[in-house]
């Protein structure tokens, strides 16, 4: 227990936690203690449209919504509603509206194929979805069928129940009454984990609580210069990283600049256009901030932090950014879906000074460095598989219990899969990856997956799948495949029988035939040789 790592950061209060409350109400409670020079700020803008939702009138339609939702369905709390939808103003109303009344949200990329869809829907398994024309024939049919937020219908529950005063009344009442316990479910989101395919990782309101409580904790700490923050939201909000990024500027009150759709030129005329001071960003953005020379034709002076995390940014490019835009700094972090996002920060310009860290521990998170072979518990600046704990740690993955027992150990500690060391300041280092985990662009990508879908193919006797380094995308999917013996099968064909079947970040884009797949004498596959040989061909090319 002596080489457990404490955060170094000041605890975060959190409430007691028989306390009812939601992470919606516990969010609106934060909101009066961050100022807004008028009454109307605004909390959410389309970029494109430049359609704005000042903080009464999203308040007053999220409260509209959950009442229309409880009177016309019989949802009841606990009942999962499954979220298939691009970005839109629509979405992060149907967010709070649904964990106002303990309706479970899991929200996932609408780009899935359609068995991708069903596989997500038979494991949350959702009493309601919400879609939109274009994308629901995608979606299996569910017990309290499929809300169209493009519709007439929706429109109108988003009014009916708001009365023009209610932008006046005190923000505690703008939600409907809560009824929710901390220990409730709040949201299924989807991860591979350290193995195997996708499985729903449950998140509670207390751990979303505890999460915005750290976030908080953090920011009185380091108060941002007034004005309140603009931020511009590239991410989607179907992963953790977008999610929770939500969460956080509704509680404090900033300003969230949507993009519907990702368009790197849309995206600096958004920065200029809009004043943009924050940037929640996966890595590859920050690749395409040094490449592209266009980049220079904006003016970003407004532009003051990035917040990057979700797959290793390297160094030469963090190096490049800094060079090419010092008013901007880079805050990393690191998390998983199952830490409920982020588990470190770097907090402020010193942090931001250790070039190569993900950030310092959380506030009320602990973490132990463990030796994947052993079992021991090392000491500061050794390497070993980082384990973590804490109140943001999810509870389980839903009806996988072996997953669940694998993963978080009878103390609550869950091991992450990642390989990293803590240095003596309370830094953390993010080494490799165990698991086996591919990251395109910040997107999960789950060998398992797609060794499946490749063992339905007749010519395929055996095939792996492993990350293959690729600088714009971080890894990329590559597959070594063994052919069945006098089959012609090609590359490409292989390459397009699975891009039939999979979300398009999920694309097989390398293929190498290979007479066997190293195993191990249990059958497991040796994916580490198979990295070895992929990049030795590559350097030797
Ligand atoms: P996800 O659940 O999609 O957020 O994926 C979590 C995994 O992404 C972690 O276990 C890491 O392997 C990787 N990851 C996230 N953030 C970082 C980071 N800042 N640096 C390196 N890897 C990261």
């Amino acid at each position: 227990a002596t080489k457990t790592f404490h955060s170094l950061r000041p605890p975060a209060p959190l409430p007691p936690p028989s306390h009812p409350l939601s992470v919606s109400h516990y969010a609106l409670s934060l909101l009066p203690s961050f100022s807004s020079s008028s009454s109307s700020s605004t909390f959410l803008v389309n970029a494109s449209s430049g359609d704005r939702l000042p903080y009464p009138d999203f308040l007053r339609r999220v409260r509209s919504l959950a009442l229309s939702l409880q009177s016309r369905f019989s949802l009841s709390k606990g009942d999962v509603a499954f979220i298939l939808a691009p970005t839109s103003l629509h979405v992060p109303v149907i967010y709070f509206s649904l964990l106002s009344i303990g309706v479970v949200v899991s929200p996932t990329n609408p780009l899935g194929s359609p068995s991708e869809i069903a596989r997500q829907v038979h494991l949350c398994q959702p009493a309601i979805a919400f879609s939109t024309s274009q994308i629901a024939p995608k979606l299996p049919p569910v017990p309290q069928g499929t809300v169209l937020i493009d519709s007439p219908e929706f429109e109108s529950m988003l009014t009916q129940y708001s009365s023009s005063s209610s932008g006046d009344c005190p923000v505690a009442e703008t939600l409907p009454p809560n009824r929710v316990e901390q220990s409730d479910s709040a949201a299924i989101m989807f991860s591979s984990g350290t193995t195997g395919r996708v499985k729903g990782v449950l998140l509670t309101h207390r751990n979303l609580i505890a999460l915005l409580a750290g976030h908080y904790q953090m920011r009185l700490e380091r108060p941002e210069p007034e004005p309140q923050p603009v931020s511009l939201f590239t991410l989607p909000l179907f992963h953790m990283f977008g999610f929770l990024a939500l969460l956080r500027a509704f509680a404090f009150r900033e300003t969230v600049v949507l993009m519907e759709k990702f368009d790197f030129v849309a995206m600096l005329r958004a920065i200029e256009k809009y004043r943009v001071t924050h940037m929640p960003v996966p890595p590859p953005l920050i690749v395409a901030f040094v490449k592209l020379e266009i980049a220079g034709k904006y003016d970003l002076s407004s532009l003051h932090l990035l917040i990057c995390g979700g797959a290793p940014l390297g160094k030469e490019v963090a190096d490049r950014f800094r060079e090419r835009f010092p008013h901007v700094e880079i805050a990393l972090g690191y998390g998983l879906t199952e830490t409920s996002g982020a588990a470190t920060r770097m907090s402020g310009p010193e942090e931001a000074n250790h070039h190569g860290s993900v950030g310092r521990i959380h506030p009320n998170m602990k973490a132990k460095i463990v030796d994947p072979t052993t079992g021991d518990v090392l000491a500061p600046g050794q390497r070993g598989e980082l384990w973590l704990r804490g109140p943001t740690i999810m509870k389980c993955y839903v009806g996988d219990e072996r997953a669940t027992a694998e993963t978080i150990d009878s103390d609550g500690w869950l091991r992450t899969g990642d390989l990293c060391y803590i240095d003596s300041e309370g830094f953390l280092f993010i080494v490799d990856r165990l698991k086996e985990l591919i990251k395109y662009k910040a997107y999960q990508v789950a060998p398992a997956e797609l060794e499946h879908l490749l063992h339905s193919i007749p010519d395929v006797v055996d095939a792996a799948v492993i990350p293959y380094p690729d600088e714009e995308a971080g890894q990329i999917p590559m597959a070594f495949v063994v052919r069945k013996p006098g089959s012609n099968i090609t590359e490409s064909q292989i390459m397009d029988f699975i891009a039939k079947q999979v979300a398009p970040y999920k694309k097989i884009r390398r293929v190498a035939f290979i007479s066997s797949i190293p195993k191990s004498p249990a059958g497991k596959i040796l994916r580490r040789e198979l990295v070895n040989l992929a990049t030795s061909v590559r350097s030797a090319k």
